[in-house]
């Protein structure tokens, strides 16, 4: 049994930026908010490519997000690196620079924070003990039954407890692979496509004293692992990478339905990923918070769980949606390296800044 633990209004199933996020904003509104993470330590091992827009480039992807300055808020000391462009190469490594403001962050003591910020407001966390499933009073977990009114799966692109509250899966799931390099960078990010990683991207995003590299595909192009992907991209670059660290990322869009009866998905677990960019960490955030109040809104003032599938959706959804539909466009160039180069060649730098801030190609 988990001593003392076992019992909570709301229980949230990850600790990532999703779940903290929720986990505040619940424990702001006066729920008892337990925290369930599989791994010992929050953030380790970093799976991620740790780059975030800025606050001002978040207002312009997601306009109808709410309270974005509040939300990314983040201290000094966890920015690694501001960057003010992106590098875009095409398959016959034609440059396209493109302004995109940002920074790079160090992902694990990212997440640290944003779990310190929600033990602050109230919420407990326990670490090394995993979901195993929702039941009619609370859930399972590895260490025994949480007593709960509400469960918050932000569990991550292969969400447990979607699965368990009933809820659809990611229909498309992209593996991605991470490791970092020392060395002196330029401070822009840069982003290769083509055979270097078909279907998606490999990247080398700077940070201070080294970078993250990596490199995401689609399952569909790709003809090997990904980690083969990652030693070629490594090798070709001649750059010195320490042990990589893969995941999967949610390509497919936001599911069809968030909110059951007994919970809600956030975050990966929800499919909420620009499908143009595989980025998540932003809308994790936004919805996060939105997934929080609202679970606390239905066990202190009885007000519906549903309430959630319409907010998020107002705020974040169509940008999301249109991320969905370049990347299903794009999708008919990427098996043909000359095709790729052509396709980026015609659309030229501004409708590339527009695509990757998941706009329509054409205004
Ligand atoms: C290689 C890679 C690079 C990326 N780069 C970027 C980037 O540069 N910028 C960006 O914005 N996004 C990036 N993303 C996407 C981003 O990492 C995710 O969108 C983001 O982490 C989603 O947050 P989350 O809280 O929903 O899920 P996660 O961060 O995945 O957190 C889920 C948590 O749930 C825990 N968990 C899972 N199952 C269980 C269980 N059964 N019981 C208990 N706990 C469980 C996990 O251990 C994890 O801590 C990248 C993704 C990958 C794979």
């Amino acid at each position: 049994m988990i001593e003392d633990l076992d019992s909570a209004d709301i229980v949230v199933i990850g600790a990532g930026p999703a779940g903290c996020t929720a986990a505040e904003h619940a424990a702001l509104r006066g729920a008892e908010v337990l925290v369930v993470e599989r791994k010992e330590e929050i953030g380790i091992p970093v799976a991620c490519g740790e780059f975030l827009p800025s606050i001002d480039e978040i207002k312009s992807i997601f306009p109808r997000a709410v309270d974005v300055d509040l939300l990314f808020d983040i201290p000094a000391d966890l920015v690694s690196l501001k960057t003010d462009r992106l590098r875009l190469y095409s398959p016959g490594l034609r440059l396209f620079e493109i302004s995109l403001v940002g920074y790079t962050t160090d992902r694990d003591r990212f997440d640290k924070h944003l779990a310190s910020k929600a033990e602050k407001a109230g919420a407990r966390i326990i670490t090394g003990c995993s979901f195993v499933s929702v039941e009619d009073e609370g859930v399972i977990t590895s260490l025994g039954k949480v007593r709960a009114k509400v469960v918050i799966g932000a569990d991550g692109p292969m969400s447990r407890v979607a699965s368990s509250l009933g809820l659809p899966a990611n229909k498309s799931l992209y593996p991605a692979v991470t490791a970092r390099a020392k060395g002196d960078f330029e401070p822009i990010p840069e982003m290769y496509f083509g055979n270097v990683a078909p279907g998606g991207y490999a990247w080398i995003i700077p940070k201070r004293g080294g970078a993250n590299v990596g490199a995401g595909v689609s399952p569909r192009f790709a003809k090997g692992r990904i980690s083969d992907y990652l030693k070629r991209f490594v090798e070709r670059k001649g750059l010195d990478i320490d042990r990589p660290v893969g995941k999967f990322v949610p390509m497919s869009g936001p599911v069809a339905k968030t909110t059951s009866k007994r919970g809600l998905i956030v975050g990966d677990a929800a499919g909420h990923v620009m499908a143009v960019n595989g980025g998540g960490i932003p809308i994790a955030i936004i919805c996060g918070r939105l997934a929080g109040e609202t679970a606390a809104g239905n066990v202190t003032k009885g007000r519906p769980l549903e309430m959630y599938e319409r907010l998020w959706r107002d705020q974040v959804e169509k940008p999301l949606r249109t991320a969905v539909r370049t990347e299903a466009l794009a999708s008919l160039f990427f098996g043909s390296q000359w095709r790729l180069g052509a396709a980026m060649r015609a659309l030229g730098r501004r409708r590339m800044g527009r695509i990757i801030r998941c706009k329509p190609v054409l205004p």
